[in-house]
């Protein structure tokens, strides 16, 4: 999908979508409407690149025999623009390229990107925690609505967003997670939308992923959909019209 370079128009078009959500917010809750806002956790509200050069950093410390490309340069590439969505394309930019070593890496990266451990080395997005609370406040039930898993990730989601501020285990909030890791994204947050529509107003949605902006637009019509620019999956579809598309979550004052 095609990305809009960021100007001041798309500045201001974002200051003014995300307050004009919390002034609904606010707006519903003064009249007794329960209200939901549904945020997404990897690459909307965090930035999960952190987590991958940590995990990249103790692989090659602990494995330095085993995977002497990776040891020789993550020291020097601290760039995170090299990190994507795929640890394949990041190793690749970072020229590991030898293939028994990628499988090494790859097979010791999944263990631990998957687990309870290494959430806590995300990075909340820019403005993310600010917000979160903002919405919180004005009366809006949070969701967090994420693919990870609950035998493996739970514990280390709700540690990480406990961690940088969010609001997280009182009232007016919820996490939502995989019962098991196999289950399709787009089919778990689908399965999801049934419930959701019971729980009250769905007046937000902030996902990274194109395919599941458009499909929760689709159930909640009546919605904001926000599209966060950061990382997402190559082979993901266009974005439907309608969508707003976020940087980040700041509101900025001239
Ligand atoms: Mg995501």
């Amino acid at each position: 999908m095609i990305l809009p370079i960021w100007n001041s128009v798309y500045q201001q078009r974002q200051n003014e979508e995300l307050q004009a959500l919390i002034d609904k917010i606010e707006k519903n809750t003064q009249e007794d409407i329960s209200s939901v806002v549904i945020f997404d956790l990897d690459g909307t509200l965090f930035d999960n690149r952190p987590r991958t050069l940590h995990i990249l950093t103790e692989i090659a410390s602990r494995y330095e025999e085993k995977v002497p490309q990776l040891a020789n340069v993550i020291d020097r590439h601290r760039d995170l623009s090299l990190f994507e969505y795929s640890v394949a394309n990041t190793l690749a930019n970072l020229n590991v390229d030898d293939p028994e070593e990628v499988e090494f890496i790859k097979e010791k990266w999944q263990h631990r990107f998957f687990s309870d451990e290494y959430q806590k080395y995300d990075i909340p997005i820019p403005g993310a925690c600010k917000y979160v609370n903002k919405i919180h406040k004005a009366g809006a039930t949070v969701i967090y609505l994420t693919g990870r898993d609950a035998p493996r990730m739970l514990v280390g989601a709700i540690e990480s967003l406990r961690l940088f501020g969010f609001p997280i285990g009182i009232l007016g909030t919820m996490m939502i997670v995989k019962e098991v890791f196999e289950e399709q994204d787009e089919v778990f947050k689908r399965n999801v939308t049934q419930y959701l529509k019971r729980l009250g107003k769905v007046e937000g949605i902030f996902e990274n992923e194109p395919a599941n902006s458009n499909l929760l637009q689709e159930e909640f019509p009546e919605s904001q959909s926000f599209f966060v620019l950061t990382q997402h999956r190559e082979d993901a579809p266009p974005l439907n019209d309608g969508i707003s598309v976020l940087k980040d979550f700041r509101i900025t004052r001239k």
